[in-house]
């Protein structure tokens, strides 16, 4: 038989092993009572079990391993967590383990007892041929309600993850909530390629700077341009040289130093994605929303918060160009609905789950869930994968989830820790 020890703590902790007449390797009678509670962590696998051996009930930790030798091998005799292990429970005795008060280990062999479908099962599941992921062939057959109900704990599961980052950064910025708003939703209009100069443009140019200026756009522009390193070269076009006249005056004013301008890609991306680009549009949603965090936490319906980004009108300079001196065919810079919609996706719906985690409002988590669940599901290879296999992604929440379950548990094999792969084991 091939499996891992994670096959074995899931035989023991869901009971699946042929139970009746039970003995350690003794000979003494084993009656189970309470499997234990499951460690993740260092020390004994399973904690809190009741187990009677012989005419005496035990209370205490539980240890699993491949063979009984290693107990040994892990050194466990000298480790003081291992001493109130009541049970040891192993696939293969191979040798007693002999305690240092010199009795013997109560020791359950579970060789015997592993039905042979469930361990074939298990083995089509983990070992068997795939090309996408372990349980390709069952995926698809599975019923709703598992599905959907493990989408709905994985997605709170990257949520949890997603928002630890988002206080983090709360804390550094002094529990300053638009601050740390402003510089998640700065990276995030970098859509990945350039969201670190994003990042470090928006870290370099604190709101309070922009809020002194905000009734001037051309300074707000200028503060933005200049501080993401546009601002340096000699200009041919009027816009980008009454742009550099006032970054120069403005800089020295607070002392600014740009981000280095190589940071930003332009290579093999679409025009439209220019980080040039990205920047007018978030200058522009700059100079249009103040206190733009509390908006979102005061503005209940989508459409509304759809709106904040997609209504922004970037400068008409843009109208006909990509980059500064370099005219182009006429197309409008302002920003598409699926752009927005990442944003509403990345952004604002993990603030509205990290705002009401933080602060222990439920209000806020369920209104989080909600825009996820209005917002149309992305596109990309793993949500693709999923669908040739007959899982679709009806909304971003499923869509999230999905690539939650990809990158977390599908390419580490965990089937054992996911309800799906619970759901093919446990099925007779
Ligand atoms: S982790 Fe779950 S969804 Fe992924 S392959 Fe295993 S059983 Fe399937």
């Amino acid at each position: 038989m091939l499996f891992t020890e994670d096959f074995l703590h899931y035989i023991w902790k869901f009971r699946l092993f042929e139970r009746t007449d039970l003995q350690t390797t003794a000979g003494e009678a084993v009656e189970i009572l309470a499997t234990g509670t499951h460690n993740t962590d260092s020390g004994p696998d399973f904690g809190n079990a009741r187990i009677k051996i012989g005419d005496t009930l035990w209370a205490g930790n539980v240890e699993l391993h491949l063979s009984s030798s290693d107990w040994g091998k892990h050194n466990h005799s000298k480790d003081q967590a291992y001493y109130n292990v009541v049970l040891h429970v192993v696939y293969r005795d191979d040798e007693p383990v002999i305690l240092a008060d010199g009795r013997q280990m109560p020791t359950l062999e579970l060789k015997d007892r592993i039905p042979d479908d469930l361990y074939n099962r298990y083995h089509n599941l983990v070992y068997g041929n795939q090309t996408v992921i372990p349980c390709e062939a069952s995926i698809g057959k599975l019923d709703e309600f598992t599905l959907r109900t493990w989408f709905t704990r994985i997605l709170i599961e990257r949520l949890e993850k997603k928002s630890a980052a988002v206080i983090t950064a709360l804390g550094l910025n002094r529990g300053d909530w638009e601050e740390t708003f402003y510089q998640f939703l700065a990276a995030n209009f970098g859509f990945k390629t350039n969201a670190v100069p994003f990042e470090l443009l928006a870290k370099s140019l604190p709101q309070n700077i922009l809020a002194k200026h905000k009734n001037n756009t051309l300074q707000i522009e200028a503060l933005i341009f200049g501080q993401a390193g546009f601002l340096n070269e000699d200009f041919t076009d009027e816009y980008p040289r009454k742009l550099k006249t006032e970054y120069e005056f403005l800089s020295r004013k607070f002392n600014l130093k740009p981000v280095d301008n190589h940071l930003w890609k332009f290579m093999r991306m679409r025009p439209l994605n220019f980080p040039t680009v990205r920047l007018a549009q978030f200058a522009a949603l700059v100079v249009n929303s103040s206190h733009l965090f509390s908006k979102v936490l005061d503005i209940k319906d989508i459409k509304s918060l759809q709106k904040l980004f997609s209504d922004v009108k970037v400068n008409t300079y843009w109208d006909d160009h990509y980059q500064f001196d370099k005219p182009s065919k006429s197309a409008s810079k302002n920003m598409g609905q699926s752009s927005a919609d990442l944003l509403l996706l990345n952004t604002l719906a993990l603030f509205l789950f990290s705002y009401g985690k933080h602060n222990q409002q439920q209000y806020y988590i369920d209104r989080s869930l909600k825009l996820l669940e209005s917002l149309p599901g992305e596109n990309n290879n793993i949500i693709a994968d999923f669908d040739s296999l007959g899982v679709k992604a009806n909304s971003a929440f499923e869509s999230q989830a999905l690539l939650e379950l990809k990158n977390y548990y599908c390419n580490y094999k965990k089937c054992l820790q996911c309800s799906v792969g619970n759901k093919i084991l446990k099925l007779a």
